[in-house]
């Protein structure tokens, strides 16, 4: 039998991907289950692997009949891609199922820093309506988006950015030439320079763990905000949380933290111009089936000898 280990209850929907395939043992752990995880990927030939786990170099080292990684998301950070491709191990991920719900997302905690949304609410809750008058809000309408990272969900951002409040888009990619709309700098300090927003869309790599820190943060105009829907090892926290603190910059917008959940301690959690969600961008009803799926077909696929349509390690393709 070839083992294949679930880390997400399929749906009917999905279970029906494995119709007709033989030979099949479906192993289903729930999230956060690391015991029963940690034992059944020791022979899984296949993992569709949520977030709640890593597959580190020595969990991929145990893992001796592993052929199969598929990731229910686009980002591989939980994933030793090195230690897989060395192994010849496909990683899948599922790029495009979440990319829309996330620009949604970062559209959404534009609006609600610049108009104050939860702080108003929580005001008025306790019975502050003078608060009104406090002209914290800024409009929107014609502003500066500058986007670190210009892939699929940094694109279609501006897109909506720009269509709902003609919004100027300028951004930082060095692994791109040119695109239509949005002015490129070839300096990233240039974009922190000149935007009213900061939006982060760029894989956490070695290249990019800290990027956001105190000498980027220092670029921003004061009354500039910082948005991360990517991921949180991208900023160092404690910097921002000064930032913040001495109104150096006007605020921030967070699905992302370095830890997740964050620590008690996080300087964050205590900033009242900080607005932070718990990595939900993605999780909408509509996303989390298609990621599901994308992810549930990618080892149907694998397993009919089909070539899987999103496989990240591509050199093992080639
Ligand atoms: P993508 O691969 O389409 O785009 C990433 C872009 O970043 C690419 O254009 C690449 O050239 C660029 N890039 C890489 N390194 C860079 C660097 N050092 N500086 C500037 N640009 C750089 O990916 P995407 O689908 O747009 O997703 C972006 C990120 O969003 C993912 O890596 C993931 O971490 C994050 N994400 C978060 C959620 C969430 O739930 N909040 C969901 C999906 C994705």
């Amino acid at each position: 039998m070839r083992k294949i280990l679930l880390t997400k209850k399929l749906n009917q929907k999905n279970a029906a991907l494995f119709d007709g395939i033989a030979d099949i043992d479906l192993v289903t752990v729930a999230d956060g289950d690391q015991a029963a995880f940690d034992t059944h990927i020791k022979d899984a030939e296949a993992v569709l692997l949520s977030t709640a786990y890593k597959m580190s170099a020595d969990v991929i080292a145990g893992a001796q009949n592993l052929k199969v990684i598929s990731r229910t998301g686009v980002g591989v950070d939980n994933v030793d891609v090195a230690a897989a491709t060395e192994r010849g191990i496909l990683v899948l991920n599922t790029p495009q199922a979440n990319s829309i719900s996330v620009a949604e997302h970062t559209v959404a905690l534009i609006v609600a820093i610049s108009k104050q949304l939860l702080m108003y609410d929580s005001e008025l809750r306790a019975g502050n309506f003078k608060v009104r008058r406090s002209g914290k809000t800024t409009d929107i309408e014609g502003k500066t988006l500058g986007l670190i990272g210009c892939g699929r969900i940094g694109r279609f951002a501006a897109e909506k950015c720009k269509a709902a409040f003609g919004m100027d888009i300028i951004g930082y990619d060095p692994y791109i030439e040119s695109l239509d709309g949005i002015t490129l700098f070839k300096d990233i300090e240039d974009v922190f320079k000149k935007a009213d927003y900061i939006s982060l869309h760029i894989p956490l790599t070695s290249e990019t763990k800290g990027l956001v820190g105190e000498k980027m943060l220092s670029l921003m105009k004061p009354t500039a905000f910082l948005i991360n829907t990517a991921r949180g090892g991208i900023i160092d926290e404690h910097a921002l949380a000064d930032k913040l603190r001495n109104d150096e910059i006007a605020g921030a917008a967070l699905d992302v933290l370095e830890s997740e959940p964050p620590q008690a301690d996080n300087p964050l959690l205590g900033l009242k111009n900080v607005i932070l969600t718990p990595h939900s961008a993605a999780l909408t009803k509509e996303c989390s089936a298609r990621v599901a799926f994308e992810a549930t077909r990618g080892i149907s696929d694998y397993l009919k000898g089909d070539q899987p349509e999103f496989v990240f390690n591509k050199e093992l393709i080639k």
